[in-house]
């Protein structure tokens, strides 16, 4: 059918550029080949062709990369955060298109794109603008370690792009960042914006592909690589990079437990649920994708919690009623069905709601009674569908909650303090939330522990993540035996 009046704006964008999204390299757009196809997945519609860059062309924008570098940081602090607020502007300008571009290619609500994902990358840049003019003052004798290679999942595409480019050219880095397959739109309109703003040449450069060229990146002659996506790829990005000894920060999956004590406002817990296991159809690495509810509530509350389900609202992501939208591409929706079609364990509850009769839709989810053991207490599902188990004292809920190969975040829901506060840090993860979920702020560092990775993003953490000390040697005299 004709498409809808708000799409229409990013389709002319995406049908002036003829169809084709490919590498942003030194200032200039590179070969544009349709070897991937970009599809809208929830109608299966071809959004674009994309270019899949080959060694030759990653180690081109590499090359940009490292010719930009020396005057980008040259340039002073100053100057680097008047572009990163320009960019920010830019951004800001362009924000509907964004927001939409987002929505089309990924398949996410476009409240979500439209309220989080945008405004949240737009706020990235701005907070990394400040950061950068305090860092003379804040962090001496730290520099750059030069040309960063960044490679970023379909998630949230432009948001995951924000927190990895804003500190790296805020620390005087220059950038060479892949973009997922599935999600490359959103990287095309910011190479734009970058343009408009005055990044210099070679200082934003942006090689799209699938999974090979990201190798081909991170077998380039990078300086550093940060990562975000899947434990395995994660695991094997740092086998190739451990011989090199260049600095590695990964951001990967999670298993995220969700903890409800009998005392916690429960009406605010389930709205708390929808928000941890809804949004993104569940397509979020912190995810709070593992219930744990205390015994004596645990009846009313999965009544309350299937009360919920059967009032979201699925369908065409473009629908600003919309609450839960397609999930990425046809094979994580296959993923998704076969890994919840294998269990046989606990009670299934599916919402009652009417789902489109086409495009990758998956429904919202509950699986009550399974035991710790069941590959979905365990394994990462990366889709609309919680699992769940009840316990019965605090030190149950811990155990239950650590009971995992991951520790990227937690949230817990009392209204007692004292047990919040004592529950709270023995939860092994690298955010806890209490009475809420979902909380991020470019200012506040996030990440995780063990297999859900190392390293922070946002606030002074993340930057540092982006600085190393000058080699140049002290000036302190050596003191004499
Ligand atoms: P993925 O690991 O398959 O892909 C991520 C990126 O890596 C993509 O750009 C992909 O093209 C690239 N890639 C694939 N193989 C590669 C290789 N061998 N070498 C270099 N690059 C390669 O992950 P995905 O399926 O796109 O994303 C979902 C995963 O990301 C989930 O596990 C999720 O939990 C995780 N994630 C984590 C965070 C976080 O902050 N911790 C945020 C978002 C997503």
């Amino acid at each position: 059918g004709p498409a809808p009046e708000s799409a229409k704006e990013a389709l002319a964008w995406i049908e002036a550029k003829g169809g084709m999204a490919g590498p942003f390299v030194n200032g200039k757009w590179g070969s544009l080949r349709a070897d991937i196809e970009s599809r809208n997945p929830a109608t299966g519609e071809r959004l674009a062709g994309l270019t899949k860059c080959t060694a030759a062309e990653v180690d081109a924008a590499v090359k940009a990369a490292r010719k930009a570098q020396p005057g980008w940081w040259k340039a002073g602090a100053h100057a680097r955060a008047r572009i990163l607020y320009a960019i920010a502007r830019g951004m800001q300008k362009q924000s509907r298109l964004l927001a939409v571009i987002e929505t089309l290619d990924n398949g996410k609500p476009i409240r979500e794109s439209r309220d989080i994902d945008v405004p949240l990358a737009i706020r990235h840049f701005y907070h990394h603008a400040g950061l950068a003019q305090l860092l003379e003052s804040e962090r001496p004798g730290m520099v750059p370690h030069g040309v960063c290679g960044q490679i970023i999942p379909w998630n949230f595409p432009l948001l995951m792009l924000a927190w990895k480019i804003a500190p790296a050219l805020a620390a005087g880095n220059t950038v060479v960042l892949k973009p997922a397959e599935y999600t490359s739109l959103s990287a095309m309109v910011f190479a734009e914006i970058c343009a408009e703003a005055g990044v210099p040449p070679g200082v934003v450069n942006i090689v799209t592909g699938d999974g090979e060229t990201g190798a081909a990146l991170v077998a380039a002659e990078v300086d550093k690589i940060a990562f975000t996506g899947s434990t395995e790829v994660g695991r094997r990005i740092r086998e190739a990079t451990a011989g090199r000894g260049i600095p590695l920060t990964l951001e990967l999956g999670g298993k995220s437990p969700y903890i409800v004590f009998d005392d916690a406002d429960l009406d605010s817990a389930v709205e708390g649920l929808v928000d941890a296991i809804w949004f993104n159809q569940g397509q979020v690495c912190c995810a709070g994708s593992r219930l744990l509810v205390q015994e004596g509530v645990a009846e009313r509350f999965y009544d309350k919690l299937t009360t919920r389900m059967d009032r979201l609202r699925v369908g065409d992501p473009l629908d600003k009623c919309i609450d839960v939208g397609a999930v990425v591409d046809p094979v994580q929706l296959r993923a998704i069905t076969e890994m919840v079609d294998a269990n046989t364990e606990g009670e299934v509850r599916r919402a009652n709601v009417p789902m489109p009769a086409n495009g990758c839709y998956y429904p919202p989810t509950l699986i009550t009674g399974l035991s710790t053991s069941s590959p979905l207490m365990q394994e990462e599902i990366f889709g609309p569908v919680l699992v769940s188990t009840t316990f019965r004292t605090p030190d149950e809920a811990v155990e239950l909650a650590n009971n995992t190969r991951y520790g990227l975040a937690a949230t817990l829901w009392s209204e007692n303090v004292n047990l919040a506060l004592g529950v709270a840090p023995r939860l092994k993860a690298g955010v806890v939330w209490v009475n809420g979920t979902n909380m991020f702020d470019a200012a506040a560092p996030f990440g995780g522990i063990r297999e859900s990775g190392f390293g922070r993003e946002g606030g002074w953490e993340g930057l540092g993540a982006y600085l190393r000390p000058d080699r140049r040697p002290s000036r302190l005299k050596p003191v004499a035996p």
